[in-house]
């Protein structure tokens, strides 16, 4: 009898939090190019169905959207390798010849760990923690813009509160999502700022060196090109 036994034998930690995942298998493979032959145009939420829950242990595990693409570019290093290739065509207007260059993704990952702890603002003081619940989340946010999407994480994030120096830390969502909802705008300008400066982020950005004439050539990615290498 032959048996297959899922393990998540990787481990990366972000702040807090521990992630347990696997490299992409054969059957992620297929599930992916099923999926292109399938639909003309993929969105995120298909990308993350197919080839990221599924390499996660824990599938209800809350990421920021900065953790999640920490995950996705390990998950990419332990399964299709630590580089990608890119062309450039050279800075230099006197050189402008195109190079092809491999790029580690160490080398251009920058990630800054959740810091988001507490705040007081006026008489209002904050208190966080990570979402408990992933798929609250997730139909949470469902179809949201980006701004609503942030307002939601942080009001998913508040644990508790000390309004003039009465402890509140029994809310329902709807409760805490009214109270937020609520506040005078200058006081959640004030969080936003504190959260967005504090909160996990990532940046993809680099430099190679012309092949030709040396200079120094930057780059800063949106997404990594040929991300899935060969598939
Ligand atoms: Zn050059």
């Amino acid at each position: 009898m032959l048996k297959v036994v899922e393990t998540f034998p990787y481990e990366i930690r972000l702040g807090q939090k521990v992630i347990k995942f696997r490299s992409w298998k054969t059957k992620d493979e297929k599930a992916y190019l099923i999926l292109t032959e399938s639909k003309d145009e993929i969105t995120d939420e298909d990308l993350y169905e197919t080839l990221i829950l599924p390499c996660l242990e824990d599938k209800n595990l809350y990421l920021t959207n900065a953790e999640l693409q920490k995950v996705i570019i390990e998950i990419r290093k332990k399964s299709l390798g630590e580089s990608f290739e890119v062309k450039f065509i050279c800075q230099n207007e006197k050189c402008k010849k195109i190079n092809d260059a491999e790029i580690l993704f160490d080398d251009i990952v920058n990630f800054r760990e959740d810091s988001v702890k507490e705040i007081k603002i006026e008489n209002i003081e904050f208190f966080f923690g990570n979402i408990k619940n992933a798929k609250l989340f997730e139909e949470k946010i469902k179809g949201k813009t980006q701004i609503e999407t942030i307002f939601i994480e942080i009001v998913m994030r508040i644990e508790k509160l000390i309004i003039d120096d009465t402890l509140e830390d029994s809310f329902s969502f709807d409760e805490i999502y009214a109270f937020m909802d609520n506040l005078d705008s200058k006081v959640f300008d004030k969080l936003l700022d504190y959260y967005m400066e504090n909160t996990s982020s990532i940046r993809l950005e680099g430099t190679a060196n012309c092949m030709s004439c040396g200079t120094p050539n930057e780059f800063i990615f949106d997404e990594i090109p040929n991300f899935l290498a060969e598939w």
